[in-house]
């Protein structure tokens, strides 16, 4: 067995009990590498930037469910929209109008996730629990019908502190339950909790997790140059 194969393979049996989706995060890996581990029978891989995501999209097989990751610009919008399957990283109302725009022209719904800020770092983006509570209060999501929310996302802290990286993933949880009974629209449908990455995954199905966002792990460290 191939190494990726061998570690989707363990990391598969590890998830199973949590009944966990693996997104496997293929960002700047080779287009060979997706596919050793889609003949692995993995089909949810995660980018993190839409022109790239496009290439690979257009070279694989059509059954891979393409996730968005990372922190869209609104300008790239467009060239996702016909084809992905869930976008994790969604910070703004802005993007949510854009992504609602391109979701009309491809004649789609376009499966979002909000992505909240429970970092203390200030760089990762994200709305913060007032941004989304006044979201969902004030019925914007009826002014995007093409969009679905189908969820959250966030990222933990990047520390050792366990306590911390706990903390920032059970709050994120109690929001997404709170959420999830508070607010009813036709586009509005919680169904998962996308926490957890190499370095925190345990920790966050611990916490509650649904969908974890895997990349070095299964493809090694990735080289930027
Ligand atoms: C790169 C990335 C991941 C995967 O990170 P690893 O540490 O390689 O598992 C997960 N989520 C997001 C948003 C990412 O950008």
């Amino acid at each position: 067995m191939s190494k990726i194969a061998d570690t989707l393979s363990k990391l598969n049996i590890e998830l199973e009990p949590y009944e966990a989706r693996l997104v496997a995060i293929s960002k700047t890996k080779p287009s060979s590498d997706i596919k050793e581990a889609y003949e692995a029978g993995q089909r949810d891989f995660g980018e993190n930037k839409a022109q790239e995501m496009t290439q690979k999209y257009e070279e694989l097989p059509s059954d891979i469910r393409w996730h968005m990751v990372g922190h869209m610009q609104r300008n790239k919008v467009k060239y996702i929209a016909p084809y992905v399957y869930l976008i994790h990283s969604v910070d703004s109302e802005k993007l949510l109008r854009t992504i609602d725009k391109e979701a009309v022209k491809s004649d789609r719904i376009i499966n979002c996730l909000l992505q909240v800020h429970i970092a203390e770092e200030s760089t990762k983006f994200g709305f913060d629990e007032a941004e989304l509570n006044d979201l969902l209060e004030n019925d914007f999501l009826k002014e995007v019908p093409n969009v679905r929310v189908v969820g959250l996302m966030g990222m933990a802290t990047n520390t050792d502190n366990e306590a911390q990286v706990i903390r920032e993933f059970q709050g994120l949880k109690l929001l997404y339950d709170e959420i999830k009974e508070k607010y009813k629209a036709d586009n509005f449908s919680l169904k998962y909790l996308s926490m957890g990455m190499s370095g925190d995954y345990p920790i966050a199905l611990e916490c509650g997790s649904n969908m974890v966002r895997i990349g070095s792990t299964i493809f090694g460290e990735r080289n930027y140059g």
